[in-house]
């Protein structure tokens, strides 16, 4: 049955990705941004679509549409990003999700909230299981988006249990692949395009921290996946790459896979950036019959085409 969804932060890397996929599966598709750090350049090959509309608008402020479901990615994702304006960082996921939460309580829908693996903060539990409660500074510089999605996490589980709303929550891990913006500062963009253009590449510290990274189409997939499921399953469920690799190896890696003549240079740690992170997905083979299925070499050579598309 066709559906129209709402995909708020549907501009954005996963957001865009997502949108392109529900419309392929015969759904009717309202993309909300303020684009903030996302950009029309990433749907516009949606605009010929009838059934994509898109709509520039903050949900820090009210939203009144009708829609079936609403999947809620407003955020800016990226440190650079999220830290030019961290008030309003914090604003998108309390108040935006207040108001998100509240079109959904008045539609009487499901809404499936993004949430993420930054809110294990440094985690001293390795790998990260979804009972592994975090360990985040609170008044540290990352906490404007750890902190909001935690609390947009609370406000998801007092809805639910307060008001009945119908709530899926998922922790996403590191994500890439085509689409991420070229100066958002993540790790996989960042030394793609400093391979590409034979420039230093800029390990953080000695390189030692560890991420697990998940390709873009596996992720789409997992959250699809967790919508449709069960009213029962609510969450929160990990979806991400359980495959761990260090910042050193990644470089490494692309460096090869571009046969870039680009040197590795080190720089300073940023603070309380967190030294491993890793999924536990039990949960989430368990329930959705997910895991992912791309590996990190098969990614990096679609996202590094993408950027050599772009940047000639
Ligand atoms: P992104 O920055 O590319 O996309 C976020 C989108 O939200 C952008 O298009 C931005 O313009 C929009 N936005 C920001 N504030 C808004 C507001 N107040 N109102 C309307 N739109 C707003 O980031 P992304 O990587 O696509 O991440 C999407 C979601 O997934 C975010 O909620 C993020 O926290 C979550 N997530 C992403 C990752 C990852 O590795 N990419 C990991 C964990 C969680
Ligand atoms: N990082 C790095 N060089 C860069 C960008 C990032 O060494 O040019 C490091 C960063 O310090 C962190 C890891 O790569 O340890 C992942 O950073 P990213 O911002 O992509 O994700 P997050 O820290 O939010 O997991």
């Amino acid at each position: 049955m066709k559906k129209r969804i709402l995909v708020t932060g549907g501009a954005g890397f996963i957001g865009s990705h997502l949108c392109e996929k529900l419309l392929n599966q015969g759904n009717e598709v309202i993309c909300v941004d303020n684009f903030f750090s996302g950009s029309k350049q990433n749907v516009i090959h949606l605009f010929d679509n009838h059934y994509f509309e898109i709509i520039r608008h903050d949900i820090a402020f009210p939203l009144y549409i009708e829609v079936d479901e609403i999947y809620n990615l407003a955020c800016p994702a990226s440190p650079i990003y999220y830290s030019i304006d961290p008030i309003q960082t914090t604003k998108t996921s309390v108040m935006g999700t207040i108001n998100m939460l509240g079109l959904a309580k008045r539609l009487k829908i499901k809404i499936l909230q993004a949430s993420t693996s930054e809110i294990y903060g440094d985690p001293e539990v390795h790998p990260q299981p979804e009972s592994y409660c975090g360990n985040v500074n609170p008044i540290g510089p990352r906490a404007c988006y750890d902190e909001g999605k935690r609390c947009a996490e609370t406000l998801f589980f007092d809805y639910y249990r307060q008001l009945k709303i119908k709530i899926k929550v998922i922790r996403i891990f590191n994500t890439y692949g085509p689409k991420m913006q070229p100066d958002d500062g993540r790790v996989v963009s960042n030394f793609i395009v400093q391979a590409l253009k034979n420039k230093d590449i800029t390990i953080y510290g000695d390189g030692s921290q560890s991420r697990s990274f998940c390709y873009i189409d596996d992720l789409v997939e997992g959250m699809i996946k967790m919508m449709n499921s069960g009213d029962d399953f609510v969450g929160p469920v990990n979806l991400g790459n359980p495959k761990e690799f260090s910042i050193l190896e990644l470089a490494k890696k692309i460096i090869k896979l571009t046969n870039s003549k680009s040197k590795i240079i080190y720089e300073v740690l940023p603070d309380n950036d967190p030294k491993q992170r890793q999924p536990n997905i039990n949960l989430a083979k368990k329930q959705l019959k997910w895991k992912p299925k791309i590996e990190l070499d098969e990614g990096l050579k679609k996202t590094i085409s993408y950027f050599k598309r772009i940047l000639s």
